[in-house]
């Protein structure tokens, strides 16, 4: 077991609840979000558990059962969740924090059931954002539950972007989908033939409507869009054979074939016609980027639940794991404690818990960052339209000026008078907020999902063979292979990084990123034990890394940060999400310890709740400094050529010769030198001089720094592990195994 508590520390006495949840992901005040929370783990702990149990992942096909888990959702809200209160909804405003939190609670369960409920959003998605008013109210209502009274079944949607071999896939710019003029007749609106196949499609099983990426295969039509299809529009709507997934059962997949007339009206936008050609106001490209950016948030946090969903089973399982046995008597270490009389498992537990609390504080940041984003991206683009500036060419040219203002203002003192116009310009509010979305989601998607599944494979290890197999409860082993489809769909993880590798070296971006630095560094000042010293001093040199790598070059010239090279820009992107990570997660407790105070449930055992989420904390940053650094250390020093036995590596080899002399002056000098030369050229038995660290002797101080920033990082392992094997649990978890 690990060391005992300090006297004066305050331990946690059960796992965190709703209350603590609420005030750190930000919606304690927001009963409309907590009443949803509550419908969709009812769905989840009920209907979706018993599903599971009953073994209904085990067909590829559409069952009764899962059409009717469909239906559940619709009744506990969920399908609701994504309209407004005028569209047949009930939460006004952006809701990117809502889907999410509906999304989390059904991937503690199942991440299935989560992607089914999210699918037909998918779908609306493109519509939502980019569709004419015509169309937003068209589909959302159709889409949107019954009404009390109302006899109706609301609609269901599919997305589909991707294409057979060898098509669409992570490169959405090779379509093969087609768009051509079926008729047109003088007056009358333009009917179009739609030709596309699509592979794995979600809720293609039962889809009524299906919005599809085309190109334009007439040059009466200009460019790529993407289009609505309706089932019962004329011509093929097939929707294929189901795939025949490993993962994400109670969710419909499958590779569907259209070839379908419709009207030009369903190109999602509208369109123009200039000089007898269509026009679309959105490419697919436009569209599919303005849908992803925030749906790729609520993906993420799907794997976040399943690592937070495994700590309760796991604790159960640990400690019970002896008992029954002849030696384990009631009151025992043995018994009471099981496996958690060891460190290792208490500490791997720790990572996994720790992990899904870095995990879920990121993903919800991003997802509150949308919400925020959302009114403000209309108001910038309001704004911008007043002044003749339309498309998103043109916009980012008209928003330079803004970039400049942004960075000003991150840079102003507190006191600069010019702060408060700076401060109340919506377009200098757009830019930041948009650059940090432009990092947040992406790093949600890539670090939570691809990390994530790495660390549900530690969550399935620390139950034995019983993690393996279909009893284990908390369906750990589905979790595990469901959270790689999380890193796959919806763009895998080149996608993420290939964003990432962009957006993170905006100037606006970097700017923020200085200022976060800072605000670790004051933390730090005040909180130290949550690990925000090491985070900041990661942080530091992973700025130092990329300003040193967006000018080095490799032996042959090659610049190093450039866009074709994946192998430096890929790793450094990877460095950052750690970073980005451990940052939401400290920020969490910060609000904890504001608001705790004010809510009685939370404020009773709240310092045992701190200590417990600082120690994750430090953990956590400990971890992801770790990582940046080792990461950084090698793209800094990997890319320089090994000093061979020639005249340039030998440079500042000394001779045998030379140190004799030199040791009549400096007595114990030969005793230092290690790469000497003999008289007769002979030298070490090794490829090489040793290398040196010219040009990136800052990395080296840097580094040494953020090394000595660990100290205490163990102890608070130490502290959280001994929490975990003292805090309550259940007696059984509350949906069937
Ligand atoms: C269960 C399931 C449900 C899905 N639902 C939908 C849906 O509803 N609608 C829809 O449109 N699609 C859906 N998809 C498709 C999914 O989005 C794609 O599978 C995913 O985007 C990856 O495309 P791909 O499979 O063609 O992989 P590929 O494009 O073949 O990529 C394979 C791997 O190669 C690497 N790679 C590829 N290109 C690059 C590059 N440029 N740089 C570096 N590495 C690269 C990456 O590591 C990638 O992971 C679903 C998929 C599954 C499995």
């Amino acid at each position: 077991m690990a060391t005992a508590l300090a006297p004066e520390t305050k331990a946690m006495h059960t796992l965190p609840g709703d209350a603590v949840r609420q005030i750190q992901w930000r919606f304690a005040d927001r009963f409309d979000l907590q009443m949803l929370v509550q419908s969709s783990r009812g769905v989840a702990r009920g209907t979706v558990a018993r599903m599971v149990a009953a073994g209904e992942r085990n067909t590829h096909e559409w069952t009764p059962a899962k059409s009717e888990m469909m239906e559940a959702f619709d009744r506990a809200g969920i399908t609701g969740a994504f309209m407004e209160p005028e569209e047949g909804g009930f939460i006004a405003g952006p809701k990117n924090l809502a889907l999410s939190l509906a999304a989390f609670e059904l991937a503690w369960v199942d991440g299935g059931a989560a992607t089914a409920s999210l699918a037909s959003f998918l779908a609306l998605a493109p519509i939502h954002e980019c569709g004419t008013p015509e169309q937003i109210r068209h589909y959302k209502g159709l889409a949107a539950p019954p009404q009390p009274g109302e006899d109706r079944k609301p609609w269901r949607g599919a997305f589909a972007l991707t294409e057979p071999l060898p098509y669409v896939g992570v490169d959405t710019g090779v379509l093969s989908g087609k768009l051509r003029i079926a008729e047109w007749n003088e007056g009358e609106e333009p009917l179009l033939q739609v030709d596309k196949r699509g592979r794995f499609i979600t809720n293609i099983a039962f889809a009524n409507f299906v919005t599809a990426a085309v190109n334009t295969d007439d040059e009466r039509i200009k460019g790529s869009c993407v289009v609505i299809l309706e089932e019962g529009d004329e011509g093929i709507f097939d929707r294929g054979t189901a795939t025949k997934k490993l993962v994400h059962q109670l969710s419909s997949t499958g590779d569907p074939v259209f070839n379908l007339k419709v009207p030009a009206s369903r190109i999602v936008g509208g369109y123009t016609v200039q000089d007898g050609v269509i026009v679309p106001n959105f490419s697919h490209g436009e569209v599919i980027e303005a849908v992803f950016r925030r749906t790729r948030v609520t993906v993420g946090l799907m794997t976040a639940a399943k690592l937070l969903s495994a700590v309760e089973p796991v604790i159960r399982y640990q400690r019970g794991r002896f008992r029954g046995a002849t030696g384990a008597k009631p009151g025992s270490m043995r018994y009471d404690f099981g496996i958690q009389q060891r460190e290792d498992a208490l500490h791997r537990l720790i990572d996994v818990w720790a992990t899904g609390e870095a995990a879920a504080s990121l993903g919800f940041a991003a997802a509150r960052l949308f919400d925020e984003l959302d009114p403000l991206e209309k108001q910038k683009t309001a704004i911008l339209k007043a002044r003749g500036v339309i498309g998103r060419r043109s916009e980012m040219r008209a928003l330079r000026e803004t970039e400049q203002k942004a960075i000003e203002l991150l840079a102003m003192k507190a006191d600069d008078p010019r702060r408060t116009v700076l401060e109340a310009d919506p377009l200098v509010a757009f830019v930041l907020k948009d650059s940090e979305a432009d990092v947040l989601c992406p790093a949600t998607k890539l670090w939570n999902t691809g990390n994530g599944a790495n660390m549900m494979r530690e969550a399935v290890s620390l139950m034995g063979g019983y993690g393996i197999t279909e009893d284990c409860p908390g369906f750990l082993a589905n979790k595990w292979m469901d959270s790689q489809l999380e890193a796959t769909y919806e763009g895998p993880e080149a996608v993420q990084r290939r964003q990432l590798t962009i957006t993170m070296t905006s100037e606006v971006f970097l700017a923020q990123f200085r200022t976060w630095i800072r605000d670790m560094r004051r933390i730090a000042g005040a909180q130290p034990e949550t690990g925000a010293c090491t985070l900041a001093s990661a942080m530091e040199l992973w700025l130092w890394t990329l300003t040193h790598l967006q000018k080095a070059t490799d032996p042959a010239g090659s610049l190093l940060y450039h866009g074709q090279r994946q192998g430096v820009t890929f790793a450094l992107a990877d460095a950052l999400c750690w970073l980005l990570a451990s940052r939401s997660q400290i920020l969490d407790v910060l609000e904890l310890e504001q608001h705790g105070p004010d809510d009685p449930v939370v404020a009773e055992g709240l310092t045992g709740t701190l200590q417990f989420f600082s120690d994750l904390c430090h953990t956590q940053a400990a971890r992801a400094s770790g990582e940046a650094s080792r990461i950084c250390a090698e793209l800094v020093f990997g890319y320089n050529r090994h000093p061979a036995w020639d005249q340039e590596g030998c440079r500042h080899c000394f001779t045998t010769h030379e140190l004799e002399e030199l040791e009549e002056t400096m007595p114990g000098i030969s005793a230092f030198a290690v790469d000497v030369i003999a008289d007769d050229g002979s030298h070490p038995a090794k490829a090489g001089p040793c290398a040196g660290c010219a040009g990136a002797s800052e990395f080296q101080r840097l580094q040494n720094k953020l090394t000595t920033c660990l100290s205490g990082a163990r102890l608070a392992k130490d502290r959280a592990a001994e929490t975990v094997s003292t805090v309550m649990i259940p007696e059984a978890l509350d949906y069937p195994a």
